[in-house]
């Protein structure tokens, strides 16, 4: 068979989170928690199971949830999105990107993607048959680089696509930088997917910036999250998509016929949580950047060399003091295999990684037992 997608293996993550369980080393690589959802968010699915409530979900979602969501939106970013025009629940934030993708991205359309990229964006693109150009972003803080980004616009531009905080640096776009953005696009046919998967795991006191609180950008904008990185329940794939109405008309044009609709047990559990815990978003940052600080505090007894993660839930590590004879794949491969510490390698998200990259990825969702076991064993690398 003529493969659509040549360049496509099997996910770093699915490779990695294998060779962990075959080694039995403790697996810091694929991003999941090793703790559970909240137990009356778990009870509510069974009540809902319970109740009969296991047919079609509306095509959109379940409006108990579009509401919470909307008021969640209100009450973090000051913006009133319309519930029925504006957000629809889809099978987690891929498929919210993908639809978001397919609506937007005409054969022949460049799509702008900043290095290192999630990797489930080029794969849909190419789908859609456009073309990802890779913008690479400034090490060592991983922050936009505007000249590059200038000289990569085109005619042909059809999308950014932007992910703050940032898989895997945990690099945040600041206020002051989607302004500057605002102003670079104006004027141009271009749309944006915001990726803000992790808009709820901001560190030290930051206020994320989000896409939603940006009049200009959000005219022309797709704003993914996911509730599996909210709720500690990446196994649910349930994630939504605001845009305004005839952006989300176009997008859901693409979900009714991928999906049609999310898992409804799921959804009307998240529905009920998210009322009666308003307070669980704001409550977010403080529980992982105390993961972050353990981690980090314990790490520096290693000869891992890193500078704490602004966001998301992963702390990159230079190797180089360690084994700079390894590229980070070798070094991961080997950390999983003679110490039992599985990782990501980094340049995985790259087109071209920059040349001498010697970073891998942690995963610190996880027990205080687990980061502690973990950090023992880096320290004696
Ligand atoms: N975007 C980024 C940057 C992610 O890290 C993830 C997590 N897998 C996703 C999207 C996908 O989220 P979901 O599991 O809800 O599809
Ligand atoms: N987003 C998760 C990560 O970055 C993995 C998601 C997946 O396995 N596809 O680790």
């Amino acid at each position: 068979i003529q493969s659509k997608l040549p360049n496509v293996g099997t996910t770093i993550f699915t490779t990695m989170s294998q060779l962990a369980a075959q080694t039995g080393a403790i697996n810091l690589s694929q991003g999941f928690p090793d703790f559970d959802g909240p137990q009356a968010l778990r009870e509510a699915v069974g009540r809902h199971v319970m109740a009969g409530h296991n047919q079609y979900a509306p095509m959109t979602g379940l409006p108990a949830l579009r509401e919470q969501v909307a008021q969640k939106i209100a009450r973090s970013y000051g913006r009133q999105v319309d519930m029925d025009s504006e957000i629809t629940i889809t099978p987690g934030a891929t498929e919210a990107i993908f639809c978001a993708v397919q609506a937007l991205v005409r054969p022949g359309d460049e799509v702008i993607v900043f290095d290192p990229c999630y990797d489930s964006y080029e794969p849909s693109v190419e789908l859609a048959g456009g073309r990802c150009v890779h913008v690479p972003l400034a090490l060592p803080d991983f922050s936009i680089d505007w000249q590059r980004l200038a000289d990569a616009l085109s005619p042909r531009t059809r999308l950014i696509i932007l992910n703050s905080p940032h898989n895997p640096s945990g690099a945040l776009i600041s206020r002051s930088e989607l302004d500057q953005l605002a102003r670079l696009i104006r004027g141009f046919d271009i749309y944006l997917i915001s990726d803000e998967v992790y808009e709820h795991l901001v560190y030290d006191g930051v206020q994320h910036a989000s896409v939603l609180a940006h009049e200009e950008l959000y005219a022309r904008a797709c704003v993914v999250s996911s509730f599996g990185k909210t709720y500690h329940v990446t196994g649910w794939k349930t994630g939504y998509v605001v845009a305004p109405p005839a952006l989300s008309m176009e997008l859901r044009k693409v979900h009714q016929f991928v999906t049609f609709c999310g898992v409804t047990p799921l959804q009307g559990a998240l529905a009920d949580y998210m009322a009666a815990h308003p307070g669980h978003v704001d409550e977010l940052p403080a529980f992982y950047q105390a993961k972050r600080d353990l981690f980090c505090d314990l790490l520096k007894g290693s000869r891992f060399t890193f500078s704490r993660s602004p966001g998301t839930y992963f702390q990159l590590a230079d190797y180089s003091a360690i084994r700079a004879d390894l590229d980070d794949v070798e070094m991961s491969l080997w950390l999983t295999r003679e110490h039992g510490v599985a990782t990501i390698p980094v340049s995985v998200f790259y087109q071209t990684p920059p040349a001498g990259l010697r970073l891998v990825r942690f995963c610190f969702a996880k027990r205080e037992e687990t980061l502690r076991q973990a950090a023992e064993k880096l320290c004696r690398v």
